[in-house]
């Protein structure tokens, strides 16, 4: 039922009232005024966002804020109904706009997050190395590694430095093709093609780019016939000497693809994004804390950095919680207010610090074998599998020295290390049943 009641007519203009006072203009601009509100029903409150980073951007950051002003859901949550304008122009497609970028882009284009651009990169050794390749590539695509190939973990920056790219390139060489597209729209893409008898089109299409940014391939994996298409366009562009750019979660060697494929992805560069040490994240934790308008003291910052570690995500996540916290109650940042609105996530599962002891405790259980003999010299094949297992997740898991883990290991020698962990790599990739134990010795150090 659509009522019109001036109480809830209000409640999204005095929500953009407080937001209004509490971030910065260019904030307020790029954010939220490009937020239309479409219609006030009793139970929720419909908005019209550009798109979907748009939507993400004001839940991530005002969530909380929002409970105080709009209807709730069952669960306590903002009760918000999303349109996305670039799904609703799909539809509909009326007075579309003739924007270059954006014109004959097939459907699973998607715009490049402002947010993620070189400037707004906070650089640590964990990642200095792949955000001076992306560098490298952006000024002189196609001319200096190709492929660019960046793997690591989740929210550690990957889809960020891969639009840092794109922005750079449609600044700096605005006459260049640029398209960025996730695996899951590319295959989307080819779905629809497929269907609508329109292959050649996109085929064309996919050829005429100069710069093809891929994000996730890993969702490639056990998707044959789509591989094969994806293997030809990124043949055909590497052979133009076109610049493409993937992410994944894994390195190449360790995806289930095609051994051509694999070795294709290794041909330019393969750069790791790794988890930020702590200077790094006490460096990123003040930047989105500055972002936001919100002031932290050296103290907590480091105060915060030591609980949280596992990935940038987390941290942001910390910024924002903190932030509304603060800001509602009017209460200033210090290490109570810290504890009590991030306790939780310090003591949560993921934030326990994981050390050389829990993993061998967790693999003796899996594997059923004796913690001393994982530490032991027994180079009997029942005990040696589990150790390089225990070696591979140390490797893994923990953000500290090489040397310094295998010493962990009974006095094991770095290269020990490091070929357990290359040999547990490439096994992986064919071993479910690995995955499975691996996942499982995972979950056991969080329980
Ligand atoms: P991934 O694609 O690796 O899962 P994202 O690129 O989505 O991770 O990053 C997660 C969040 O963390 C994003 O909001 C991103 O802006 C932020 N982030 C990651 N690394 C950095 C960094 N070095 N400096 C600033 N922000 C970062
Ligand atoms: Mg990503």
């Amino acid at each position: 039922m659509t009522i019109t009641s001036q109480s809830q007519q209000d409640a999204w203009t005095l929500f953009l009232e407080y937001v209004g006072e509490r971030c910065s203009s260019t904030e307020f601009t790029n954010w939220i005024e490009p937020i239309r509100k479409v219609a006030l029903h009793e139970d929720r409150v419909v908005l019209e966002v550009p798109n979907i980073f748009v939507q993400e951007y004001l839940l991530d950051n005002y969530k909380e804020d929002l409970t105080s002003f709009l209807p709730l859901t069952a669960q306590g949550e903002p009760s918000i109904e999303f349109l996305i304008a670039e799904q609703i122009r799909q539809v509909l497609p009326v007075e579309e706009k003739k924007v270059p970028f954006v014109d004959e882009m097939p459907q699973g284009s998607f715009s490049l997050n402002p947010l993620y651009r070189f400037d707004t990169f906070i650089e640590g050794p964990s990642n200095q190395f792949v955000k001076s390749a992306a560098l490298g590539v952006a000024a002189r695509p196609g001319k200096s590694y190709n492929p660019l190939f960046i793997h690591g973990g989740v929210g550690l920056g990957k889809t960020h430095l891969l639009h840092a790219i794109g922005h750079h390139l449609r600044e700096h060489h605005p006459r260049l093709r640029i398209y960025c597209i996730t695996t899951e729209g590319f295959i989307n893409d080819l779905v629809d093609n497929l269907r609508n008898k329109t292959l050649d089109k996109m085929k064309r299409f996919y050829r005429s780019l100069d710069v093809l940014l891929v994000d996730d391939i890993q969702f490639l994996q056990n998707r044959l016939n789509f591989e094969e298409e994806f293997s030809n366009t990124f043949e055909a562009l590497i052979h133009q000497n076109k610049q493409i750019i993937i992410t994944s979660d894994k390195p190449p060697g360790q995806l289930n693809l095609s051994e051509r494929l694999i070795a294709r992805m290794e041909w330019g560069l393969v750069a790791n994004v790794g988890i930020p040490d702590l200077e790094t994240r006490v460096a990123i934790l003040q930047y989105k804390a500055e972002q936001r308008g919100l002031r932290l003291s050296q103290k907590v910052a480091f105060f915060i950095a030591e609980h949280i570690y596992h990935n940038v995500r987390q941290l942001e996540g910390a910024v924002n919680r903190l932030n509304a916290y603060c800001k509602i109650r009017n209460l200033d940042v210090t290490e109570e207010t810290v504890e009590t609105s991030l306790g939780e996530l310090f003591q949560g599962p993921t934030c326990k610090k994981i050390s050389v002891e829990s993993i061998l405790r967790s693999v003796s259980l899996i594997f059923n074998v004796k913690i001393s003999d994982l530490t032991g010299g027994t180079r009997a094949k029942g005990v040696a599998f589990p150790r390089q297992v225990a070696m591979y997740m140390a490797k893994e898991l923990i953000n500290d020295s090489v040397m310094k883990i295998a010493a962990a290991f009974g006095g094991k020698t770095h290269s020990t290390l490091l070929h357990a962990w290359k040999k547990i790599s490439g096994q992986l990739a064919k071993d479910e049943l690995l995955r499975k134990q691996i996942d499982m010795a995972k979950r056991s150090l969080e329980a």
